[in-house]
Protein backbone atom coordinates (compact mmCIF):
# COMPACT_ATOMS: atom_id res chain seq x y z
CA UNK A 1 0.00 0.00 0.00
CA UNK A 2 2.91 1.90 0.65
CA UNK A 3 2.78 3.63 -3.26
CA UNK A 4 -0.68 4.90 -2.74
CA UNK A 5 0.17 7.29 0.19
CA UNK A 6 1.59 10.08 -1.41
CA UNK A 7 -1.88 10.18 -2.79
CA UNK A 8 -4.14 10.61 -0.19
CA UNK A 9 -4.47 13.87 -0.11
CA UNK A 10 -5.67 14.44 -3.35
CA UNK A 11 -9.17 15.96 -3.44
CA UNK A 12 -10.87 13.01 -5.09
CA UNK A 13 -13.93 13.66 -2.56
CA UNK A 14 -14.29 17.30 -2.89
CA UNK A 15 -13.76 16.67 -7.09
CA UNK A 16 -16.60 13.65 -7.16
CA UNK A 17 -19.03 15.79 -5.32
CA UNK A 18 -18.25 18.43 -8.14
CA UNK A 19 -18.95 16.25 -10.58
CA UNK A 20 -22.17 14.74 -8.93
CA UNK A 21 -23.21 18.43 -8.96
CA UNK A 22 -22.08 19.38 -12.45
CA UNK A 23 -24.43 16.26 -13.74
CA UNK A 24 -27.25 17.59 -11.44
CA UNK A 25 -28.67 20.30 -14.15
CA UNK A 26 -29.44 20.48 -17.56
CA UNK A 27 -28.07 19.04 -20.09
CA UNK A 28 -27.67 16.47 -17.58
CA UNK A 29 -31.19 16.65 -16.35
CA UNK A 30 -34.04 16.50 -18.45
CA UNK A 31 -36.25 18.15 -15.77
CA UNK A 32 -36.43 22.42 -15.16
CA UNK A 33 -34.83 23.08 -12.02
CA UNK A 34 -34.21 20.01 -10.89
CA UNK A 35 -32.60 16.61 -11.35
CA UNK A 36 -34.48 13.77 -13.76
CA UNK A 37 -31.93 12.28 -15.53
CA UNK A 38 -33.89 8.90 -17.49
CA UNK A 39 -32.88 6.07 -18.90
CA UNK A 40 -31.60 6.30 -23.12
CA UNK A 41 -33.59 10.14 -22.69
CA UNK A 42 -31.73 13.29 -24.43
CA UNK A 43 -29.92 14.21 -20.76
CA UNK A 44 -28.81 10.41 -20.37
CA UNK A 45 -27.26 10.93 -23.64
CA UNK A 46 -25.02 14.13 -22.64
CA UNK A 47 -23.93 12.47 -19.04
CA UNK A 48 -22.91 9.65 -20.80
CA UNK A 49 -20.71 12.00 -23.11
CA UNK A 50 -19.48 13.87 -20.46
CA UNK A 51 -18.53 10.30 -18.00
CA UNK A 52 -16.96 9.04 -21.73
CA UNK A 53 -14.53 12.00 -20.77
CA UNK A 54 -13.86 11.86 -17.45
CA UNK A 55 -13.23 8.09 -18.03
CA UNK A 56 -11.15 8.44 -20.83
CA UNK A 57 -9.19 11.16 -18.74
CA UNK A 58 -8.79 8.51 -16.38
CA UNK A 59 -6.87 6.39 -18.35
CA UNK A 60 -9.99 4.11 -19.48
CA UNK A 61 -10.99 2.75 -22.93
CA UNK A 62 -14.84 3.20 -23.12
CA UNK A 63 -17.76 1.85 -24.85
CA UNK A 64 -21.59 1.81 -24.66
CA UNK A 65 -22.81 -1.99 -24.49
CA UNK A 66 -26.07 -3.93 -25.87
CA UNK A 67 -28.09 -3.07 -22.88
CA UNK A 68 -26.68 0.78 -22.71
CA UNK A 69 -24.72 1.03 -20.26
CA UNK A 70 -21.68 2.96 -19.92
CA UNK A 71 -18.55 1.07 -19.39
CA UNK A 72 -14.75 1.94 -18.59
CA UNK A 73 -12.24 -0.51 -19.12
CA UNK A 74 -8.86 0.19 -17.29
CA UNK A 75 -6.77 -3.11 -18.33
CA UNK A 76 -4.33 -5.17 -16.06
CA UNK A 77 -0.84 -6.32 -16.27
CA UNK A 78 -1.96 -8.89 -19.45
CA UNK A 79 -4.80 -7.94 -21.72
CA UNK A 80 -8.04 -9.41 -21.42
CA UNK A 81 -7.42 -10.15 -17.86
CA UNK A 82 -11.17 -10.67 -15.78
CA UNK A 83 -12.23 -7.65 -14.12
CA UNK A 84 -12.87 -5.75 -11.16
CA UNK A 85 -16.14 -4.11 -11.74
CA UNK A 86 -16.74 -0.78 -9.98
CA UNK A 87 -19.82 0.78 -10.19
CA UNK A 88 -23.53 1.95 -9.79
CA UNK A 89 -26.45 3.22 -12.07
CA UNK A 90 -26.42 6.92 -13.88
CA UNK A 91 -30.46 7.19 -14.04
CA UNK A 92 -32.46 9.30 -11.90
CA UNK A 93 -35.82 8.94 -10.55
CA UNK A 94 -37.95 12.21 -11.53
CA UNK A 95 -36.66 15.42 -8.84
CA UNK A 96 -34.35 12.98 -7.47
CA UNK A 97 -30.60 14.02 -6.15
CA UNK A 98 -27.52 14.40 -7.33
CA UNK A 99 -25.64 11.53 -5.68
CA UNK A 100 -28.27 8.26 -5.45
CA UNK A 101 -26.20 5.63 -8.06
CA UNK A 102 -24.13 8.22 -9.75
CA UNK A 103 -21.70 8.61 -6.70
CA UNK A 104 -20.73 5.57 -6.89
CA UNK A 105 -20.20 5.95 -10.82
CA UNK A 106 -18.21 8.54 -10.32
CA UNK A 107 -16.21 6.85 -6.95
CA UNK A 108 -15.05 4.14 -9.87
CA UNK A 109 -13.63 7.04 -12.11
CA UNK A 110 -11.93 8.64 -9.21
CA UNK A 111 -10.47 4.75 -7.90
CA UNK A 112 -9.09 3.98 -11.81
CA UNK A 113 -7.45 7.95 -11.98
CA UNK A 114 -5.33 6.99 -8.97
CA UNK A 115 -4.23 3.92 -9.75
CA UNK A 116 -3.34 5.62 -13.70
CA UNK A 117 -1.80 8.66 -12.45
CA UNK A 118 0.40 6.09 -10.24
CA UNK A 119 1.79 4.11 -12.88
CA UNK A 120 0.06 1.15 -10.79
CA UNK A 121 -1.72 -1.98 -13.15
CA UNK A 122 -3.02 -4.89 -11.60
CA UNK A 123 -3.59 -8.94 -12.28
CA UNK A 124 -7.07 -8.23 -12.70
CA UNK A 125 -8.36 -5.02 -15.12
CA UNK A 126 -10.43 -2.39 -13.38
CA UNK A 127 -13.91 -1.37 -15.26
CA UNK A 128 -16.23 1.36 -14.11
CA UNK A 129 -20.25 0.91 -15.07
CA UNK A 130 -22.66 2.88 -15.26
CA UNK A 131 -26.31 1.16 -15.53
CA UNK A 132 -28.57 2.71 -17.17
CA UNK A 133 -31.66 1.71 -15.76
CA UNK A 134 -31.90 0.80 -12.09
CA UNK A 135 -34.72 3.37 -10.93
CA UNK A 136 -37.27 2.31 -13.91
CA UNK A 137 -38.44 6.42 -14.33
CA UNK A 138 -38.84 5.83 -17.77
CA UNK A 139 -40.29 2.09 -18.76
CA UNK A 140 -42.04 0.41 -16.44
CA UNK A 141 -39.33 -1.72 -15.32
CA UNK A 142 -36.42 -1.71 -12.91
CA UNK A 143 -32.67 -3.07 -12.92
CA UNK A 144 -33.14 -3.67 -16.49
CA UNK A 145 -29.95 -3.07 -17.54
CA UNK A 146 -27.98 -5.17 -14.80
CA UNK A 147 -30.63 -8.08 -15.23
CA UNK A 148 -29.05 -8.18 -19.13
CA UNK A 149 -25.34 -7.94 -18.25
CA UNK A 150 -25.68 -10.36 -15.23
CA UNK A 151 -27.57 -12.71 -17.80
CA UNK A 152 -30.25 -13.00 -15.82
CA UNK A 153 -33.40 -13.28 -18.01
CA UNK A 154 -36.13 -10.58 -17.54
CA UNK A 155 -36.83 -10.67 -21.24
CA UNK A 156 -38.58 -7.01 -21.57
CA UNK A 157 -41.20 -6.05 -24.14
CA UNK A 158 -39.23 -4.10 -26.98
CA UNK A 159 -43.14 -2.83 -27.36
CA UNK A 160 -43.62 -1.27 -23.75
CA UNK A 161 -44.09 2.43 -23.72
CA UNK A 162 -42.50 5.04 -21.46
CA UNK A 163 -44.60 6.65 -18.99
CA UNK A 164 -44.45 9.77 -21.05
CA UNK A 165 -46.15 7.38 -24.09
CA UNK A 166 -43.66 9.47 -26.60
CA UNK A 167 -41.03 5.73 -27.10
CA UNK A 168 -40.99 2.32 -26.49
CA UNK A 169 -38.11 0.42 -25.14
CA UNK A 170 -37.75 -0.63 -29.09
CA UNK A 171 -37.42 3.51 -30.26
CA UNK A 172 -35.39 4.55 -27.28
CA UNK A 173 -32.55 2.03 -28.02
CA UNK A 174 -32.79 2.41 -31.12
CA UNK A 175 -32.10 6.28 -31.33
CA UNK A 176 -28.80 5.19 -29.57
CA UNK A 177 -27.93 2.55 -32.17
CA UNK A 178 -29.02 -0.33 -29.91
CA UNK A 179 -31.35 -3.07 -31.11
CA UNK A 180 -34.22 -4.39 -28.15
CA UNK A 181 -33.70 -7.73 -29.77
CA UNK A 182 -29.77 -8.03 -29.06
CA UNK A 183 -29.97 -6.51 -25.36
CA UNK A 184 -28.76 -9.99 -23.79
CA UNK A 185 -25.48 -9.17 -25.54
CA UNK A 186 -24.58 -6.80 -22.88
CA UNK A 187 -24.30 -10.37 -20.54
CA UNK A 188 -20.49 -10.91 -19.58
CA UNK A 189 -18.93 -14.12 -19.21
CA UNK A 190 -19.25 -15.48 -15.56
CA UNK A 191 -14.92 -15.94 -15.82
CA UNK A 192 -14.66 -12.26 -17.46
CA UNK A 193 -15.38 -10.68 -13.86
CA UNK A 194 -13.76 -10.79 -10.51
CA UNK A 195 -16.27 -8.97 -8.56
CA UNK A 196 -18.75 -6.31 -8.45
CA UNK A 197 -17.97 -3.39 -5.94
CA UNK A 198 -20.83 -0.70 -5.53
CA UNK A 199 -20.39 2.62 -3.70
CA UNK A 200 -23.77 3.85 -2.71
CA UNK A 201 -25.57 6.62 -0.29
CA UNK A 202 -26.65 5.15 2.72
CA UNK A 203 -30.57 5.97 1.91
CA UNK A 204 -30.81 5.61 5.67
CA UNK A 205 -30.11 7.50 8.71
CA UNK A 206 -28.37 4.60 10.28
CA UNK A 207 -24.63 6.00 9.94
CA UNK A 208 -25.71 9.41 10.49
CA UNK A 209 -27.19 8.60 14.31
CA UNK A 210 -23.75 6.16 14.65
CA UNK A 211 -21.77 9.77 13.94
CA UNK A 212 -19.90 7.25 10.85
CA UNK A 213 -18.81 8.29 7.26
CA UNK A 214 -19.13 4.86 6.17
CA UNK A 215 -20.98 0.78 6.43
CA UNK A 216 -20.06 -2.19 4.85
CA UNK A 217 -23.60 -4.01 3.77
CA UNK A 218 -24.03 -7.77 4.76
CA UNK A 219 -27.01 -8.46 2.34
CA UNK A 220 -29.16 -6.82 0.50
CA UNK A 221 -32.67 -6.78 2.70
CA UNK A 222 -35.08 -9.90 1.70
CA UNK A 223 -38.67 -8.29 1.05
CA UNK A 224 -42.12 -9.11 0.59
CA UNK A 225 -45.07 -7.49 0.12
CA UNK A 226 -48.45 -8.24 0.39
CA UNK A 227 -52.20 -6.63 -0.37
CA UNK A 228 -54.10 -7.56 2.86
CA UNK A 229 -58.15 -7.17 2.31
CA UNK A 230 -60.16 -7.16 5.47
CA UNK A 231 -64.31 -7.00 5.09
CA UNK A 232 -66.26 -6.26 8.08
CA UNK A 233 -69.85 -4.45 7.98
CA UNK A 234 -71.04 -0.90 6.95
CA UNK A 235 -73.06 0.50 8.37
CA UNK A 236 -74.57 4.28 10.24
CA UNK A 237 -72.03 5.61 11.99
CA UNK A 238 -75.43 7.20 14.42
CA UNK A 239 -77.12 4.43 14.81
CA UNK A 240 -75.03 1.09 15.19
CA UNK A 241 -73.98 0.52 18.76
CA UNK A 242 -70.40 0.04 19.38
CA UNK A 243 -70.96 -3.23 20.56
CA UNK A 244 -72.45 -4.68 17.29
CA UNK A 245 -69.95 -2.93 14.83
CA UNK A 246 -67.56 -5.13 12.48
CA UNK A 247 -64.86 -2.15 11.50
CA UNK A 248 -62.24 -3.06 8.88
CA UNK A 249 -60.83 0.22 9.99
CA UNK A 250 -60.37 -0.55 13.55
CA UNK A 251 -59.32 -4.03 12.73
CA UNK A 252 -56.61 -1.98 10.46
CA UNK A 253 -55.28 -0.18 13.13
CA UNK A 254 -54.85 -3.03 15.34
CA UNK A 255 -52.58 -4.75 12.37
CA UNK A 256 -50.73 -1.47 11.35
CA UNK A 257 -49.66 -1.31 15.44
CA UNK A 258 -48.94 -5.61 15.75
CA UNK A 259 -46.62 -5.21 12.43
CA UNK A 260 -45.11 -1.96 14.05
CA UNK A 261 -44.44 -3.90 17.50
CA UNK A 262 -43.11 -6.74 15.58
CA UNK A 263 -40.64 -4.65 13.42
CA UNK A 264 -39.45 -2.76 16.38
CA UNK A 265 -38.69 -5.73 18.03
CA UNK A 266 -36.89 -7.37 15.48
CA UNK A 267 -33.12 -7.62 14.33
CA UNK A 268 -31.09 -8.09 11.05
CA UNK A 269 -32.17 -5.00 9.42
CA UNK A 270 -35.75 -6.28 10.24
CA UNK A 271 -38.48 -3.22 9.21
CA UNK A 272 -41.97 -3.67 9.05
CA UNK A 273 -44.34 -0.65 6.87
CA UNK A 274 -48.09 -0.35 6.31
CA UNK A 275 -47.82 2.46 3.62
CA UNK A 276 -51.00 2.43 2.00
CA UNK A 277 -54.53 1.87 3.33
CA UNK A 278 -58.16 2.00 1.25
CA UNK A 279 -61.08 2.95 3.20
CA UNK A 280 -64.58 2.03 1.63
CA UNK A 281 -66.86 3.77 1.67
CA UNK A 282 -64.68 6.76 3.36
CA UNK A 283 -67.90 8.44 4.53
CA UNK A 284 -67.27 10.23 7.89
CA UNK A 285 -70.64 9.50 8.81
CA UNK A 286 -70.14 5.95 7.77
CA UNK A 287 -68.67 2.68 9.98
CA UNK A 288 -66.01 1.34 7.31
CA UNK A 289 -67.30 -1.79 5.63
CA UNK A 290 -63.84 -2.49 3.88
CA UNK A 291 -60.19 -1.50 4.13
CA UNK A 292 -57.14 -2.63 1.66
CA UNK A 293 -53.79 -2.34 3.32
CA UNK A 294 -50.38 -2.92 1.90
CA UNK A 295 -47.68 -4.58 4.21
CA UNK A 296 -43.92 -4.35 3.34
CA UNK A 297 -41.53 -6.52 5.31
CA UNK A 298 -37.57 -6.63 4.79
CA UNK A 299 -35.00 -8.11 6.80
CA UNK A 300 -31.22 -9.31 6.07
CA UNK A 301 -31.85 -12.63 5.81
CA UNK A 302 -35.10 -15.08 4.30
CA UNK A 303 -36.05 -16.89 7.77
CA UNK A 304 -35.74 -12.70 9.46
CA UNK A 305 -38.38 -11.73 6.68
CA UNK A 306 -40.51 -15.13 7.05
CA UNK A 307 -40.81 -14.65 11.05
CA UNK A 308 -41.93 -11.92 11.19
CA UNK A 309 -44.90 -12.26 8.31
CA UNK A 310 -45.55 -15.49 10.25
CA UNK A 311 -45.82 -13.24 13.60
CA UNK A 312 -47.79 -9.95 11.85
CA UNK A 313 -50.17 -12.31 9.82
CA UNK A 314 -51.11 -14.22 12.91
CA UNK A 315 -52.08 -11.23 15.12
CA UNK A 316 -53.74 -10.03 12.30
CA UNK A 317 -55.85 -13.48 12.47
CA UNK A 318 -56.46 -13.40 15.93
CA UNK A 319 -57.56 -9.74 15.01
CA UNK A 320 -60.17 -10.70 12.36
CA UNK A 321 -61.19 -13.28 14.51
CA UNK A 322 -61.97 -10.94 17.85
CA UNK A 323 -63.30 -8.26 15.54
CA UNK A 324 -65.53 -10.56 13.12
CA UNK A 325 -63.69 -9.82 9.79
CA UNK A 326 -62.95 -11.62 7.03
CA UNK A 327 -59.60 -10.99 5.54
CA UNK A 328 -58.05 -11.80 2.42
CA UNK A 329 -53.86 -12.29 1.67
CA UNK A 330 -52.31 -11.70 -1.85
CA UNK A 331 -48.74 -11.71 -1.86
CA UNK A 332 -47.70 -9.45 -4.77
CA UNK A 333 -43.81 -9.18 -4.26
CA UNK A 334 -41.51 -11.66 -2.91
CA UNK A 335 -37.80 -10.77 -2.81
CA UNK A 336 -34.69 -12.90 -1.37
CA UNK A 337 -32.13 -11.61 0.19
CA UNK A 338 -29.19 -10.88 -1.68
CA UNK A 339 -25.81 -11.48 0.57
CA UNK A 340 -22.80 -9.66 -0.32
CA UNK A 341 -19.47 -11.92 -0.78
CA UNK A 342 -18.18 -12.96 2.64
CA UNK A 343 -14.15 -12.64 1.78
CA UNK A 344 -15.14 -9.51 -0.42
CA UNK A 345 -17.21 -8.02 2.60
CA UNK A 346 -14.67 -8.90 5.27
CA UNK A 347 -11.97 -6.71 3.10
CA UNK A 348 -14.02 -4.17 2.58
CA UNK A 349 -14.30 -4.01 6.58
CA UNK A 350 -10.80 -3.72 6.47
CA UNK A 351 -10.29 -1.31 3.74
CA UNK A 352 -12.77 0.77 5.47
CA UNK A 353 -11.48 0.47 9.49
CA UNK A 354 -7.76 1.33 7.84
CA UNK A 355 -9.11 4.45 6.59
CA UNK A 356 -11.69 5.60 9.61
CA UNK A 357 -10.06 3.96 12.11
CA UNK A 358 -12.16 2.37 13.82
CA UNK A 359 -14.17 -0.97 12.94
CA UNK A 360 -16.57 -0.44 9.96
CA UNK A 361 -20.25 -0.70 10.78
CA UNK A 362 -21.85 -3.26 8.66
CA UNK A 363 -25.58 -2.82 7.56
CA UNK A 364 -28.35 -4.49 5.53
CA UNK A 365 -29.77 -2.52 2.93
CA UNK A 366 -33.68 -1.92 2.97
CA UNK A 367 -33.45 -0.54 -0.36
CA UNK A 368 -32.77 -2.63 -3.78
CA UNK A 369 -29.45 -1.93 -5.61
CA UNK A 370 -28.03 -3.12 -8.88
CA UNK A 371 -25.65 -5.24 -6.73
CA UNK A 372 -28.69 -8.03 -6.13
CA UNK A 373 -28.64 -8.86 -9.68
CA UNK A 374 -24.95 -8.31 -10.41
CA UNK A 375 -24.41 -11.20 -7.35
CA UNK A 376 -25.72 -14.00 -9.72
CA UNK A 377 -22.95 -13.57 -12.02
CA UNK A 378 -20.23 -12.91 -9.22
CA UNK A 379 -19.16 -12.31 -5.73
CA UNK A 380 -20.37 -8.47 -4.87
CA UNK A 381 -19.33 -5.74 -2.26
CA UNK A 382 -20.99 -2.86 -1.38
CA UNK A 383 -19.89 0.33 0.35
CA UNK A 384 -22.39 2.73 1.77
CA UNK A 385 -21.19 6.54 2.42
CA UNK A 386 -23.64 8.68 5.30
CA UNK A 387 -26.36 10.86 3.63
CA UNK A 388 -27.63 13.94 5.59
CA UNK A 389 -30.77 12.86 7.15
CA UNK A 390 -30.84 9.71 5.86
CA UNK A 391 -32.48 11.69 2.57
CA UNK A 392 -32.78 9.95 -0.92
CA UNK A 393 -34.82 10.18 -3.74
CA UNK A 394 -35.08 14.00 -3.01
CA UNK A 395 -32.96 16.92 -4.57
CA UNK A 396 -31.89 17.64 -0.39
CA UNK A 397 -29.97 14.23 -1.13
CA UNK A 398 -26.62 15.51 0.28
CA UNK A 399 -22.79 14.23 1.17
CA UNK A 400 -20.26 15.90 2.45
CA UNK A 401 -16.66 16.06 0.50
CA UNK A 402 -14.98 14.76 3.22
CA UNK A 403 -17.17 11.26 3.43
CA UNK A 404 -16.96 10.79 -0.06
CA UNK A 405 -13.10 11.23 0.30
CA UNK A 406 -12.98 8.52 2.71
CA UNK A 407 -15.09 6.53 0.61
CA UNK A 408 -12.59 6.94 -2.41
CA UNK A 409 -9.29 5.92 -0.09
CA UNK A 410 -11.70 2.94 1.14
CA UNK A 411 -11.94 1.60 -2.46
CA UNK A 412 -8.54 2.22 -3.02
CA UNK A 413 -7.31 0.21 -0.56
CA UNK A 414 -10.22 -2.45 -0.83
CA UNK A 415 -8.51 -2.67 -4.82
CA UNK A 416 -4.79 -3.06 -3.14
CA UNK A 417 -6.25 -5.28 -0.65
CA UNK A 418 -7.74 -7.39 -3.11
CA UNK A 419 -4.54 -7.42 -5.15
CA UNK A 420 -3.02 -8.88 -2.51
CA UNK A 421 -5.51 -11.53 -1.82
CA UNK A 422 -5.87 -12.85 -5.20
CA UNK A 423 -2.60 -14.20 -4.91
ZN1 LIG B 1 -29.55 4.01 -6.31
Amino acid sequence: MVILMDRLDTPSGQRAVARCTELGRAPYSDMEGGLFRPYLGPSYRATCERLAQWMEQAGMATRMDAAGNLVGRYEGLVPDAPAVLLGSHIDSVRDGGFYDGMLGVILGIETVAHFAHAGKRFPFALEVIGFGDEEGSRFPTGMLTSHAVAGVPQDPDPAMADWAGEATLASALAEFGLDAGHMHRAARRRDGILAYVEAHIEQGPALEAADRALGVVSAIAAQQRYRITLRGMAGHAGTVAMALRRDALAGAADIILAAERIGRAGTDGLVATVGSLDVVPGAANVVPGEVVLSLDVRAGSNAGRDQAVADILQAARHTCAQRGLEMDITLQQDLDATPCDGRLTELMEQAVGSVTGAPAPVLVSGAGHDAMIMAHLAPVSMLFIRCAGGISHNPAESVTPADTDAAFRALITFIGLLERHSG
